[in-house]
């Protein structure tokens, strides 16, 4: 989209806050699309396709990973961003930055990085995402890090605890973690792409949800938000020859992600038009403007309090879990015992527990397993290990 055809209150590419690092442009890029390209190029975009969603690669090959993850919220982002009138490069880079910083194992691997680190100053996954874009990468000889746009950091680091804020403002006093310390919102791109990563995983977890059988239809009858649409398209199938009634479900799932995509295009339209504000920095000073009508705001967290309790803690899913989380803790004591186990640069680093975090952060969930195996000595999540080889 030109610059021309951009809402006022968008991020213009032409009014970048900039890069930290200066560095000559390069048309006909704009500033979001060359931060795009640089997140697709990195090692850490990469590794996304062997990092767990919900459930470990092992468990088969239709399951999200981070990488299909993020490219669904990309989607998303790019088509309410088009709809709004809002920079859709802009939304793009940061859906796809937005789970750089996440460890192996899901949410498992980073309950357990947060209880290694809890002694050494924390460990969180959006402050990591941003570690990866600002310091980790290491492609250009100028800099280290991607040395991205402020907009798409500023997008990347969507939570902050205030003590972070603080030593992230220390060395950049106009940084993005200034917002966790003044108030405000960040720019109407990173509020999207927050609700887009909600969109995709509240639909792509039902449908993973089912796949792995974890997830019935009676509980699914139950389901705040998708029971509607999964009578919709039952209603259908019902009438339809009987080879096609497997695809009810994609059918309910299709309609739920287009009907939030279009609340969100609705809502949000009406918000802005209200709100008027002036330009990208009047909106940041706004209460959040992209946002869903009110009720489908209840039903969307139901629905991910329905997710909680049927799938995220499903007995079978904590298995899986708790020896994830074994794996993740005892590689980090095997570093900390002996650096030199890690590549050199992470071995000399002079914050020792923070380049443990920061080496097992970046991992894969195999190369973990792998390690672990190393240097325990020790198999877990065996199977895992069987489907690799
Ligand atoms: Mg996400």
């Amino acid at each position: 989209m030109s610059a021309s055809a951009l809402a006022r209150w968008a991020s213009h590419p032409g009014r970048s806050r900039g890069r930290r690092i200066a560095e000559p442009e390069s048309p006909p890029r704009t500033v979001h699309q060359r931060d795009r390209d640089r997140i697709v190029h990195s090692n850490a975009f990469r590794r996304l396709v062997y990092k767990t969603q919900v459930f470990l690669n092992h468990e088969g090959d239709l399951f999200r990973t981070r990488l299909t993850h993020s490219l669904e919220v990309a989607q998303i982002a790019r088509s309410v961003a088009r709809a709004l009138a809002l920079n859709e490069d802009l939304v793009e880079a940061i859906a796809l930055a937005h789970d750089l910083g996440h460890t192996p194992f899901g949410h498992a691997g980073q309950d357990a990085l947060q209880q290694c680190m809890h002694e050494h100053g924390g460990f969180e996954h959006n402050l990591q995402s941003l570690r990866v874009v600002d310091r980790l990468e290491q492609r250009y000889l100028a800099f280290d890090g991607l040395n991205l746009s402020f907009e798409t950091r500023e997008g990347i680091l969507k939570h902050c605890s205030r003590r972070h804020a603080l030593e992230l403002l220390a060395a950049e006093p106009d940084g993005p973690a200034r917002r966790f310390v003044d108030g405000g919102q960040p720019g109407l791109e990173a509020q999207l792409v927050n609700l887009a990563d909600e969109i995709a995983y509240v639909t792509h977890d039902i449908d993973d949800g089912v796949r792995s059988g974890l997830l019935g239809p009676a509980q699914l009858a139950d389901a705040p938000l998708f029971a509607r649409f999964a009578h919709e398209a039952d209603a259908i199938a019902r009438g339809a020859p009987a080879a096609l009634a497997r695809r009810a479900l994609p059918e309910a799932l299709r309609r739920m992600l287009s009907a939030l995509i279009g609340d969100l295009v609705t809502a949000t339209a009406e918000a802005l038009q209200a709100a008027a504000p002036e330009d990208a920095e009047a909106a940041r000073r706004c209460p959040p403007l992209v946002g869903f009508p009110a009720p489908v705001r209840l039903e969307l967290s139901a629905l991910k309090s329905f997710l909680f309790a049927t799938l995220y803690r499903h007995p079978q899913v904590l298995r899986t879990t708790a020896a994830a989380r074994t794996v993740v803790s005892e590689l980090f004591a095997a570093y900390r015992a002996c650096p030199d186990e890690m590549s050199a640069d992470f071995a000399a680093a002079a914050d020792a527990p923070r380049a443990v975090a920061d080496y097992v952060a970046g991992m894969t969930d195999r190369f973990a397993l792998r390690e672990h195996e190393r240097l325990t000595g020790r198999r877990l999540l065996a199977d895992l290990e069987r489907a690799r080889t």
